[in-house]
């Protein structure tokens, strides 16, 4: 066996997945499986004990789909990054979700791997949670009294990702005025998981930056906003130049942190790329 055994459960309703969530002992959610398996896998072949309950979520209808409606896109936890990028009500600054979502891992794993299992998983390195911190998303929850909670998608990073609830649902406010980029990049040619990534979101007024949030994702501790770059762009007029000098205003204590050279010429690179489109997309609009 490929894995120890493990008791299964596939609740068909939040409510009965919290009652489980609440009652059993040793228990682990399964949302698309792409992390849990192999950890499933890997601590057997390691020698190390595993949850003796699994819980998945797959047969919850309200935790799948998308939907677009009065100005909100509400994107349900089991949404999977493929149904996610083609979902389409992705417009305006929702745009950069399908951006994300195209060049995240490989095909295989858009198909299986979940919006709620991106978020929850609590590696630091996955890509989503850049993009719905500069989004300003909302993340709801359901705790195991089935009780609904929600929080910021920032306020949910900075606490460390830490959870014991369900979480159900991602709400993004559609805007139609604000321009987001979201850029990546990884270690080789060879190699899919990023070694970092940012994403830009701001409003344009009379020509300027302004309310801008700019969230590195490091890739060794959760994405973090860089407050220095965002002061400098705000009320900075939106010209090609300002790409170049944007450079110079990053906050150096997330950059100094960094493993190795190429990573940080890596983030300058993209930052600079990132001022490039947003300008550009403001010129096309
Ligand atoms: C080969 C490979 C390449 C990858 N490449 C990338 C990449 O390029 N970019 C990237 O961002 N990610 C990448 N990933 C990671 C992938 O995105 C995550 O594995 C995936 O998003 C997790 O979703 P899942 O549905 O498979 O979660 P699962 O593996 O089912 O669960 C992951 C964790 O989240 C918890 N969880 C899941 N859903 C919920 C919920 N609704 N509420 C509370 N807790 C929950 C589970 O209990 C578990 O702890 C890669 C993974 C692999 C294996």
């Amino acid at each position: 066996m490929l894995i120890n055994p493990i008791k299964f459960y596939r609740p068909q309703t939040i409510q009965e997945a919290a009652e489980l969530y609440s009652s059993l002992d040793s228990v682990k959610l399964l949302a698309g499986g792409t992390f849990v398996v192999n950890n499933l896998k890997s601590s057997k072949k390691a020698g190390r004990k595993t949850n003796d309950n699994l819980i998945s979520l797959k047969g919850i209808n309200e935790l799948k789909g998308s939907s677009l409606s009065k100005g909100s896109l509400t994107i349900n936890s089991m949404a999977t990054i493929t149904e996610i990028f083609e979902f389409s009500g992705l417009k305006d600054n929702l745009s950069v979700l399908k951006d994300a979502c195209s060049t995240l891992g490989t095909t295989q794993i858009r198909n299986m791997a979940t919006i709620g299992g991106n978020i929850a998983c609590r590696y630091t390195w996955t890509e989503l949670p850049a993009v719905l911190i500069a989004l300003e998303a909302t993340l709801n929850f359901a705790d195991k009294n089935n009780k609904p909670k929600s929080m910021s998608a920032e306020e949910f990073f900075l606490n460390s990702a830490k959870t014991d609830d369900i979480l159900t649902s991602i709400v993004i406010e559609h805007d139609t005025d604000s321009f987001c980029s979201y850029q990546r990049f990884t270690r080789s040619a060879a190699i899919d998981l990023p070694l970092g990534a940012l994403c830009i979101r701001t409003d344009i007024a009379s020509g300027c930056f302004s309310n801008t949030k700019v969230v590195l994702n490091t890739t060794n501790s959760f994405p973090k906003r860089d407050s220095t770059l965002e002061a400098f762009l705000n009320g900075k007029k939106a010209a090609d130049n300002i790409a170049d000098s944007a450079l110079n205003n990053i906050d150096e204590n997330i950059l100094g942190k960094l493993n190795n050279e190429y990573q940080e010429h890596m983030f300058r690179i993209s930052i600079k790329n990132a001022v490039k489109n947003i300008i550009k997309d403001l010129k096309t609009k």
